[in-house]
């Protein structure tokens, strides 16, 4: 780890109050259980539904994330109440889903996320992945727990104004931090977005970043970040969304 100059403790002194966790995840190139945390790989499913499909192109869709909240560190444990929470994201490139169905915004019907309650599946077993061109399945074993900064927009949300100095430095020590992680702060690449509820119109709660190339061999458009929210009341109300430069 790397020292700390004395303006840097400064500023994280200044912004201490909206330090938060964020938990990289620790993976495995492995085959993993259904019902285990993981990337791609062969999710749990009910063994009278079809691999969810894609709702542009019709195939199955890529298992982008699968979380089983009693394998999340005890802090993080509730995040999204308890489960089995899935990801689903169609990256058909000839039928162009993400961009026909705007991937990008919220709530696109080239996704599907939804939380399942393993008692009340009757799994269903499946050998080979029916997705075309499936990425390698890599088994989450461990989380990573380190501090997280919103960014400067964020912050003065929060009524902390960031010189632009110390927007700098902020973004240099890798405050909010890249990479896929749980809770934390939201790296955003354009402004603050967080979904709203098509419920209830409130802002959705960030639970977990998908950065491009990282665990996934996928880019979100040119080096976009993809963010997972969920509303607070309507814990159903789940999407992902992302943006990039
Ligand atoms: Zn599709
Ligand atoms: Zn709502």
């Amino acid at each position: 780890m790397t020292i700390k100059t004395p303006a840097e403790q400064n500023l994280l002194q200044r912004i201490a109050s909206t330090k938060k966790t964020a938990w990289s995840p620790v993976v495995e190139k492995s085959t993993g259980s259904v019902l285990t945390s993981k990337f791609s790989g062969i999710p749990l499913l009910d063994k009278n539904e079809h691999w969810p499909r894609c709702g542009h192109c019709q195939k199955e869709m890529q298992l982008f994330l699968q979380l089983n909240s009693g394998e999340l560190p005890q802090e993080a444990r509730q995040v999204f109440g308890s489960g089995i929470l899935q990801v689903f994201y169609c990256i058909n490139d000839e039928q162009e889903c993400e961009i026909e169905c705007e991937a990008y915004f919220p709530f696109a019907k080239s996704t599907l996320l939804r939380i399942l309650n393993p008692a009340n599946i009757v799994t269903k077993t499946l050998q080979v992945s029916p997705v075309a061109d499936a990425f390698e399945e890599k088994v989450i074993v461990a989380w990573q727990a380190s501090d997280d900064y919103p960014n400067s927009e964020e912050l003065e949300e929060l009524g902390i104004q960031l010189d632009e100095a110390e927007a700098e430095q902020l973004y240099e020590q890798n405050y909010p931090k890249v990479g896929d992680k749980l809770l934390g702060w939201p790296a955003w690449v354009q402004g603050i977005e967080y979904p709203q509820c098509p419920d209830c119109g409130d802002n959705m709660k960030y639970i977990f970043q998908i950065d491009s190339e990282d665990n996934l061999d996928y880019m979100f458009g040119d080096t976009g970040c993809a963010h997972i929210t969920q509303c607070e009341k309507h814990p159903d109300r789940l999407t992902i969304a992302w943006a990039c430069f």
